[in-house]
């Protein structure tokens, strides 16, 4: 290392600290990395690479301008990298030997602060977890809105797992116990984790616990916990080693119970399509794209997060719909508090800049017009008669200190930059006023100087001018100079046609006024930090308003659709009825127009209509009708007013789905792998109070297999489990289950036959399906009349053989079917004795032992035999 040149020693001892993270080394208006970053930053970031002499060896360096980092960096980010970025600590002038340097924060990807790499609609959660997997504390921290969530979830390692996927995390922060457990890791769908050990080598427990007192308010009485303790111990090791500086504005310390709210899977947060749209994984189509109507960021990231956890209480659900009410009867008030809303900027997010000290002063300005329409918005409020919306106004705090220092200190139109003056007003500082007056003088003065010059001298076209390599200089035209006084002029530079030259007098107001401009921006730019340093110990204050708009903010969101599609309010009670009157599907109606929807009724509870068993063919509306009966029910729960004519909402505790084939080709599952796991996770976790929706479960193997699957899981359901249950089947012969299964009702999607065509009426009526539809479907698609003929001739046929067989399902058990036992029973097996006796050779035979040869024998013998 020591024959290494002292600035690439110096790069290599801090590279030591940071073997994860690029090295954003600053070397002037550059950021290099050397060696291995280097060659790997060169291939990701496609920029050159080239090399720099480091004393015993060349090495490999590339570089990005500082100025435009910041795309790099996000690059770098989005593939999931850390960068460590590090700064000159003091000024290249003054130092002796190679300039400090330091690291000043490490960026990952669970700690975004910058504006143009978060998604403004979007939390970014970074997420700490402590324990073991089936009894794990969770901390999930955003800290660019400074929130944090902690929780304790004992249960499954599914239940912890979906949890955690609630956060849509970016990375995880592991207690290192936790990496010991391998299926719990593979598991963890999550890109980037980094392993900590808990409170680190430095500080004690007893030390780390007064650290996090200090940091959130009520700290003790939240946290009550040693796992809770250790587990925000390491989400706060892990941000004080990146982020090293106090993160003030990350107090907003919540403790839940997840079981608190209705518990949405992954699998049922895709099937729903709740936040992303199944097609495309994009928002659009989704019902958080149809409920977004939101005026701010903030209130846009709350939707979100309701939507992740519907209520489960009907009181606080009854509270959010008396806003709804009282907006929807007011338009009025609807329409200003539209135009109230629209004028605040992201409150959260500028608030934890502003705290960060990464916020400029354009933000401090957005923060203060913000604020400003806080007064007017807290009146509107107070005047109305809802109490929630009176009690939203009068939480608010306008912050009138803050507007009123903000406005005294920065102009209106202040530069992105803060470090090139222009910021700060004048009369707020009269240092900084002093050093204004000098440098507006300066240039009356220059006005008066040539003035002057030109008298003296009598050269009319003389000039002063001023230019960066030179700076101030009188300039004479040649043709003129003879007529210059010998003695006083300094001779500075020549041009083509004119001298230029300075004057002591010139020189001296020169270095005061260059002085007193370089003066004036260093000022500035302290006297910036410290407005914003005294708006940041008022973070709290912005938080807790942030969180009202936020609140009145998705209400009005929820106004506002359901004034545009004619939503009602659910009655949400906590009996066993389920019952909606011409409910929608909120986003297929959105989609395809209210006009050409279709309602339905639908009707579900514990006494004699638990399972709805739903026929008919595909294209139907069978999945449609069950996702919306799901929708209405979570929208029931957040609060918000619903696709219907009229709605009674049984409090659910769970949805669980089993909705379309979706191939896990990431985890290597088949589909009918997928549908089972899926299935199987409803039947183990699903109480009485849970929703089940299973479309076409059994589809993904044989027939008989298959058929066999889905009774057997619809007799669990009815008989074991209680939960409400839409079950959609193409078995016709499963419709036959309501005579045994008393809670079993049949209902179809209707369908009718016009011209020889079938029409989808999209209509759920009672009773099964007429099974034949298959076929005219088919027809309808445009299959040859031959193949739609011979179908038919096919099914008529199976119809007929079935029917002399009896295979009826609740009587013959297909899978127990062995020679001779069905015949014992005196059951008709339906089978004929060759095909017996075929069975049973295949059974016995080994062809293991068997040549090709020898098995194309055994089966052509086979073969004559039937
Ligand atoms: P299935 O599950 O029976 O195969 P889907 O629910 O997928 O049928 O619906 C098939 C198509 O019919 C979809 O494109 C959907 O938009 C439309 N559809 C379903 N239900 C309705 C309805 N109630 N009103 C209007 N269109 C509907």
């Amino acid at each position: 290392m020591a024959q290494y040149t002292p600035m690439i020693q110096q790069y290599l001892s801090i590279k030591a600290q940071y073997p994860d993270a690029f090295l954003f080394f600053r070397l002037g208006d550059f950021y290099e990395m050397f060696f291995e970053d280097a060659e790997k930053a060169a291939q990701e970031l496609e920029i050159t690479l080239t090399s720099r002499d480091g004393g015993k060896e060349r090495v490999p360096m590339c570089g990005v301008p500082y100025h435009s980092a910041h795309t790099y960096i996000e690059k770098l980010i989005e593939k999931g990298y850390k960068v460590a970025i590090c700064e000159q600590v003091e000024n290249p002038a003054a130092a002796k030997g190679v300039v400090k340097r330091e690291v000043v924060r490490v960026i990952t990807p669970g700690t975004i602060m910058e504006e143009n790499m978060l998604v403004d609609q979007e939390n970014n959660f970074l997420v700490a977890l402590a324990g073991s997997s089936s009894s794990v504390a969770l901390a999930a921290a955003d800290l660019s809105t400074g929130e944090c969530h902690i929780t304790e979830l004992n249960g499954s390692m599914d239940f912890v797992l979906d949890e955690i996927a609630s956060y849509q995390p970016r990375e995880v922060v592991l207690d290192e116990t936790l990496t010991r457990e391998k299926t719990f890791m593979d598991k963890l769908h999550v890109r980037f984790k980094a392993v900590i050990t808990p409170f680190g080598q430095k500080s004690s427990e007893a030390e780390l616990e007064q650290k996090l007192a200090g940091q959130f308010p009520g700290f003790a009485d939240i946290c009550t916990t040693s796992l809770l303790k250790r587990v925000l111990g390491i989400l706060f090791s892990y941000l004080e080693e990146t982020q090293k500086r106090s993160l003030e504005h990350l107090q907003r310390l919540r403790r839940y119970d997840a079981r608190q709210y209705m518990m949405l899977d992954d699998a049922a947060r895709r099937n729903l399509e709740l936040t992303v749209s199944l097609s495309d994984g994009k928002k659009r189509g989704s019902l958080l794209w149809l409920l977004d109507r939101t005026a701010t960021s903030m209130g846009s990231r709350l939707l979100k997060k309701w939507l992740d956890k519907p209520l489960l209480n009907v009181e606080a659900i009854k509270e959010r719909q008396e806003v709804v009410r009282a907006f929807l009867a007011d338009y009025l008030l609807l329409d200003d508090v539209k135009d109230q809303l629209k004028q605040v900027y992201d409150l959260e997010r500028l608030a934890a800049r502003i705290a960060f000290g990464s916020a400029n002063a354009r933000d401090l300005n957005a923060l203060k017009r913000s604020l400003q329409v806080i007064p007017q918005l807290k009146e509107r409020l107070i005047l109305t008669s809802c109490s929630r919306l009176v009690q939203l106004g009068e939480k608010m705090d306008e912050c009138a200190d803050v507007v009123a220092l903000i406005d005294r200190a920065i102009v209106e139109e202040p530069p992105v930059s803060v470090k090139e003056g222009g910021m700060i007003r004048d009369g707020y500082d009269t240092k900084l006023d002093e050093y204004r007056t000098v440098q507006k003088n300066g240039k009356s003065w220059i006005t008066e100087l040539e003035q002057k010059e030109r008298e003296a001298t009598g050269i009319r076209s003389l000039k002063v001018g001023y230019n960066r390599v030179f700076g101030y200089y009188i300039e004479v035209t040649k043709a003129n100079l003879h007529l210059l006084p010998e003695g006083r002029y300094q001779r500075k530079q020549t041009l083509a046609n004119a001298e230029r030259f300075v004057t002591p007098e010139l020189k001296e107001r020169e270095q005061l006024i260059l002085t007193a401009a370089e003066k004036s921006v260093d000022l500035e730019y302290e006297l910036f930090t410290e407005v914003r340093t005294r708006v940041s110990a008022e973070v709290g204050r912005l938080q807790t308003l942030a969180e009202l708009v936020a609140e009145l903010d998705v209400l009005h969101a929820f106004a506002l659709v359901a004034r545009e599609y004619s939503y009602v309010c659910p009655v949400v009670h906590t009996g066993d009825r389920l019952y909606i009157e011409a409910g929608r599907h909120p986003v297929v109606e959105a989609v395809a127009g209210e006009a050409s929807f279709v309602a339905n009724d639908s009707e579900l509870n514990g006494t004699d209509r638990q399972i709805l068993l739903i026929t008919g063919p595909n294209m139907a509306g069978k999945s449609t009708y069950m996702r919306q009966v799901a929708l209405i029910t979570i929208l029931g729960q957040i609060g918000s007013f619903v696709p219907a004519s009229k709605a009674e909402i049984s409090i659910v505790d769970r949805i669980f789905t089993r909705i379309g084939a979706a191939d896990d080709l990431v985890g290597g599952r088949s589909t009918f792998m997928v549908e089972m796991a899926e299935t199987c996770h409803a039947l183990k976790e699903a109480t009485p109070r849970s929703l089940i929706l299973l479309d076409e479960v059994g589809r993904g193997t044989s027939t008989y297999d298959g058929m066999a699957l889905a009774q057997a899981i619809v007799e669990y359901i009815h008989d074991h489990i209680g939960a409400k249950t839409l079950f959609s089947t193409h078995y016709h012969e499963l419709t036959e289950l309501d005579n045994p299964l008393a809670r079993l009702v049949n209902v179809h999607a209707q369908c009718i036959e016009k011209n020889g065509k079938v029409v989808f009426l999209h209509r759920i009526v009672p009773g099964g399906a007429d099974r034949s539809y298959g076929i005219h479907v088919a027809e309808l698609a445009g299959l040859p009349e031959q193949v739609v003929q011979r179908a038919k001739a096919l099914l008529s046929e199976l119809e007929g053989r079935e029917q002399r067989a009896d295979v009826s399902v609740g009587q013959l058990s297909l899978f127990d079917w062995n020679p001779g036992s069905a015949q014992e029973a005196g059951k008709p097996s339906g089978i004929s004795e060759a095909e017996k006796e075929v069975l049973e050779a295949i059974r016995s035979v080994d062809l293991m032992n068997k040549t090709p040869f020898e098995s194309m024998q055994f089966l052509f013998e086979l073969k004559q035999k039937l």
